[in-house]
């Protein structure tokens, strides 16, 4: 795209279609990665992965609903569509099981730890 043209409303949208896309697998891919840690090697070791999927996917799942909610624009923000109830319930989500900030600091302590060993 040449730089200056102006972006329509469709390709904008297109373009949020696509990347939730995108984001929704990958962290579809990291959940499922968690869940066959947890069988594998148990719950302790895979304490990273846990803790990335209960930052990664309730993230996500924000992003891709603010993204529904503005491409319906006024309408997304009433009961109608029902966006507006799942943007909230996946809001607490960043902190019901723990505030992000939390789940962050542990990945990085363990990431630390990973290299601080080697
Ligand atoms: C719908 C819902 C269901 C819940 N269910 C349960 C449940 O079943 N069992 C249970 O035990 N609890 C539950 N909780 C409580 C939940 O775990 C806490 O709300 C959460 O841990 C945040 O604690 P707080 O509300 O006291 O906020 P605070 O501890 O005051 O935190 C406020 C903000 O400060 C920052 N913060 C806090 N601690 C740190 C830190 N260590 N490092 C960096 N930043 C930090 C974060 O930005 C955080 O959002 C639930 C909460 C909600 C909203």
């Amino acid at each position: 795209m040449a730089f200056g043209k102006p972006v329509s409303e469709q390709t904008v949208t297109q373009e949020r279609i696509a990347e939730s896309r995108i984001m929704i697998e990958q962290s579809r891919l990291l959940t499922l990665n968690a869940a066959s840690m947890m069988d594998t090697v148990g719950n302790r070791v895979a304490k990273a992965e846990i803790a990335m999927i209960k930052v990664a996917v309730p993230n996500m799942a924000c992003q891709v609903i603010d993204w529904a909610i503005q491409a319906h624009g006024g309408a997304g923000t009433g009961n109608d569509f029902g966006l507006a109830a799942a943007y909230a319930t996946a809001r607490l989500l960043r902190l019901a099981d723990g505030p992000d900030e939390v789940h962050r600091n542990q990945i990085a302590r363990l990431e630390l730890r990973k290299h601080s060993n080697a």
